[in-house]
């Protein structure tokens, strides 16, 4: 989890407190569930909302709604070594949780807590459990034991089992508010709250993203693609030649943008009385241009094929990337003629 999320204990995000504060009122009326299932968007602050649950559970001196951050256990939370608190994640990103993982957590649930309370499970994303891994986690969460919590955490709610729902008290986290987010962006960057707003129009409303978008130095990525639409599109260089130089670059990051830029083009073109209707200001004057005068039928079927890659990039195909960009960028080049 990145740095920018902990103080001295990991960070509740400003667009989440409502749910903060409903959970705490449960634990005090003593109605707290046993297992929860935190659902909402990427990049909103989930998994350090749930850390700082855990956190707070396990801390033995809590300061009203909040860990104390000094005593063993948020020391021993801070350092990722507390005894009690078990994080279940795929080995690799992205692979799923297998079921040899969810029985490694048997033994620590029907263990007893070695700091004498709680026990706490993340499991991040939760959705990402094969079959088998979800069915050995029931039994689990019909007798998880006293003291004990669990928290399943995801942004694909429909690829989680019924079974498994059932059986959870489901939160579900709203989108980040855009002025609280605008504001918490650009401080943390140290940044204009021009500039934290366009970020966060590009990162899909997402802060975390929007701050990995500013490190990653993702701003010169997407000025860099642009570019090279519009050289395509004014033939100053050929699709193929933009298509060399962009293949190599996270292709899903890529074809995400361009679905998103078609989107505004055809909002632009259906609109053209409205120019302020483009949400990416970044690349306004292309989209404007190209929405006076794109065919509609052609670019409604340039979206499907930019989804359609997608979905082959997303399935890990062995994809030939370059010829790949080299088809969508023939097609972009074709769009305005
Ligand atoms: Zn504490």
């Amino acid at each position: 989890m990145s740095d920018e999320l902990w103080q001295d204990k990991p960070l509740v995000l400003p667009w989440l407190k409502g749910r903060w504060d409903y959970l705490l009122e449960l634990k005090t009326q003593n109605r707290f569930p046993h297992a929860l299932l935190i659902n909402g968007p990427e990049g909103i602050g989930k998994a350090c909302f749930a850390m700082a649950l855990a956190n707070y559970v396990l801390c033995r001196s809590p300061q009203g709604n909040t860990a104390c951050g000094h005593c063993r256990s948020c020391e021993l939370t801070r350092s990722g070594g507390h005894p009690d608190l078990y994080l279940l994640k795929p080995d690799d990103p992205g692979k799923p949780i297998k079921i040899d993982q969810v029985r490694e957590l048997t033994t620590f649930i029907y263990s007893t807590a070695q700091q004498g309370g709680y026990r706490v499970v993340i499991i991040d994303p939760a959705d990402s459990m094969n079959i088998n891994a979800a069915n050995a986690l029931l039994k689990m969460l019909e007798e998880p034991g006293e003291q004990t919590l669990i928290m399943l955490l995801t942004h694909r709610l429909g690829q989680m089992l019924p079974t498994i729902k059932s059986r959870c008290q489901r939160v579900d986290m709203p989108p980040a508010d855009v002025a609280l987010a605008t504001q918490w962006v650009s401080t943390q960057l140290q940044v204009e709250s021009a500039e934290a707003a366009q970020l966060l129009v590009i990162a899909h409303h997402s802060p975390l993203q929007a701050l990995a978008y500013k490190q990653d130095d993702l701003l010169g990525l997407r000025a860099k693609v642009l570019k090279g639409l519009a050289d395509i599109l004014k033939s100053r260089r050929s699709a193929v030649d933009v298509a060399q130089s962009l293949y190599k670059e996270d292709l899903e990051l890529l074809l995400g943008w361009l679905y998103s830029w078609i989107v505004d083009i055809a909002r632009s073109a259906e609109n053209q009385a409205d120019p302020e209707i483009l949400r990416h200001t970044d690349a306004r004057n292309m989209l404007l241009a190209l929405a006076r005068k794109v065919n509609h039928q052609k670019l409604y079927c340039f979206a499907d094929q930019v989804q359609v890659a997608r979905k082959e990039l997303m399935l890990r195909h062995n994809l030939n990337k370059q010829l790949l960009m080299e088809k969508l960028l023939s097609e972009w080049y074709s769009l305005a003629r």
